[in-house]
C-alpha cells in the first residue's frame, strides 16, 4: 500500500474527494479502488497505478484460529510482523510493530537479536491494522461478533517490533488515526503502548490526546513498562537500556505520569527459569511495586530460535511460576498473567523476527 501520492492525484478534484478517499481506506477498509465506486472510473485507475492498496503479506493462522500473525512486507523490501488477536469476548487486538528490528537489544527478544533497521512510517504502522480489518471485513461476521455485524479491530497494542518510543512521533500519528472517530474510532483506552523504559516518551505520554480534530474519547492510552528485573544489577544484564535509564529514574517518571493522568501501569515481567524468578527476586518485585495504580503482568519467557542462541534461556516451570506468584499475593501486589496467544505460530510476545 502506498498513499504518498493521494493529495496529488486529487489535487484537481473537489475537497471532499480526498476525504472520501480516506474513509474508503481507514474506515471502510477496500483492498483496492474499484470498490470506491462514486469516483470516475479514470480516477479509479489512476489511483489504482498511483496510490497502489494492496498489502503484500504471508499468513499464519494458529490451530486454535485465535492468532493469526501476517508477516508484511514493505515498499523497501524489508518485512515486519503483526499479529491478530482474537478474544473470546469478541474483541480483537492487533499487536503492532514500529520499527523494523530494535536497537536496544534485549537479551531475550527476538527482535532485539535481528539489529535495528528503520523507524515505521504512520501509515506502515495503520497499515498493519487495516490489514486485520480487511481480513476480518473478508471472513465474515464469526460467531463472536454479536448480531452478526462486521467487528474489525477493536483493540491496538504496541507490543510487535520495535521501541514506540525511539519513534515518537510516527507512533503518535497512528495513535491518532487509531482514535479518530472517523477513521478506527478505537477509543484511548483500547489502546497500550509498551516501553523498555524511555523516560522522554513517558513524559510525552501524560500530555494525552486533546479533543482536537477527531478525538471523540480524549484521555490517556495505556502504558506498559518492561520491567523484567527488580533491580539495576539484573535487569542491565538483560535490557542494556537500563545503563541509561536506571530503575529508580524509570518509576520516577512512572509515578509522575500517575500523578498527572491517575491511570493505572502495567510493569511487563518476563519469568525466566534460573534468571529472575527466585523468591528473593519476587520479594523485591513486591517492594517496588508496592504502590497505587501499579500493575504486575507476569508473561512466561517464549523461548525462540533466534534467542535461543544467545543464551539458553528457558521459561520458568509451573512449579516456580507458582511460586513467584504465591509470594505476590501475600505481599498484595496486583498482578495478571497473560495468556499465551499463537505460541505454535511464533506470534507470541518477543518471537518477533524478520529477515529480508
Ligand atoms: N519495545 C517495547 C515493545 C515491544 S516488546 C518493549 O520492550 O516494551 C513487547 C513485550 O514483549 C515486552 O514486554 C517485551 O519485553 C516482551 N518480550 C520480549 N521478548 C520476549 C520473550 N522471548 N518472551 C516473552 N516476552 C518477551
Ligand atoms: Fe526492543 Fe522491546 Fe525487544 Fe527490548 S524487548 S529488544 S526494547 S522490542
Amino acid at each position: 500500500m502506498d498513499l504518498e501520492n493521494l493529495e496529488k492525484v486529487l489535487q484537481a478534484e473537489p475537497k471532499y474527494r480526498l476525504k472520501q478517499a480516506n474513509e474508503a481506506v481507514f474506515k471502510n477498509f477496500i483492498s483496492d479502488w474499484s470498490e470506491a465506486t462514486f469516483f470516475t472510473k479514470e480516477l479509479r485507475d489512476k489511483l489504482n497505478k498511483e496510490c497502489p492498496l494492496k498489502i503484500e503479506a504471508d499468513l499464519l493462522i494458529s490451530e486454535k484460529e485465535d492468532s493469526i500473525k501476517a508477516k508484511i512486507t514493505l515498499k523497501d523490501g524489508f518485512k515486519i510482523e503483526s499479529v491478530l488477536m482474537r478474544h473470546s469476548d469478541g474483541r480483537n487486538t492487533v499487536c503492532v510493530s514500529c520499527q523494523v528490528g530494535c536497537p536496544l537489544g534485549c537479551l531475550f527478544c527476538a527482535t532485539g537479536k535481528m539489529g535495528f533497521k528503520r523507524n515505521l512510517t504512520t501509515n506502515e504502522i495503520v497499515e498493519q491494522a487495516i490489514f486485520f480489518n480487511r481480513y476480518l471485513k473478508k471472513i465474515g461476521p464469526s460467531d463472536r461478533s454479536r448480531e452478526g455485524l462486521f467487528h474489525g479491530v477493536t483493540n491496538v497494542t504496541f507490543m510487535g517490533m520495535g521501541e514506540p518510543f525511539l519513534n515518537y512521533d510516527n507512533v503518535w500519528g497512528a495513535v491518532k488515526i487509531f482514535n479518530d472517530y472517523k477513521y478506527f474510532n478505537i477509543g484511548v483506552r483500547s489502546i497500550s503502548i509498551s516501553t523498555a523504559g524511555i523516560i522522554e516518551g513517558i513524559k510525552k505520554l501524560s500530555e494525552g490526546l486533546s479533543r482536537e480534530a477527531g478525538s471523540r474519547h480524549a484521555g490517556h492510552v495505556n502504558l506498559a513498562i518492561s520491567l523484567h528485573a527488580p533491580n539495576d544489577k539484573l535487569r542491565r544484564e538483560l535490557m542494556p537500556i537500563d545503563k541509561k535509564y536506571p530503575l529508580q529514574d524509570v518509576l520516577k517518571a512512572v509515578d509522575e505520569y500517575i500523578k498527572e493522568t491517575n491511570r493505572k501501569v502495567m510493569f511487563e515481567y518476563v519469568l525466566i527459569k534460573g534468571v529472575n524468578d527466585s523468591d528473593n527476586n519476587a520479594k523485591e518485585l513486591a517492594k517496588i511495586m508496592d504502590r497505587k495504580l501499579y500493575f504486575v503482568n507476569l508473561i512466561l519467557y517464549n523461548k525462540t530460535p533466534q534467542t535461543g542462541q544467545a543464551g539458553s534461556f528457558e521459561p520458568s516451570d509451573t512449579k516456580r511460576v507458582q511460586a513467584f506468584r504465591a509470594i505476590l499475593e501475600k505481599l498484595k501486589i496486583r498482578y495478571t498473567q497473560r495468556y499465551r496467544f499463537g505460541d505454535d505460530i511464533q506470534a507470541a510476545c518477543g518471537q518477533f523476527a524478520t529477515s529480508k
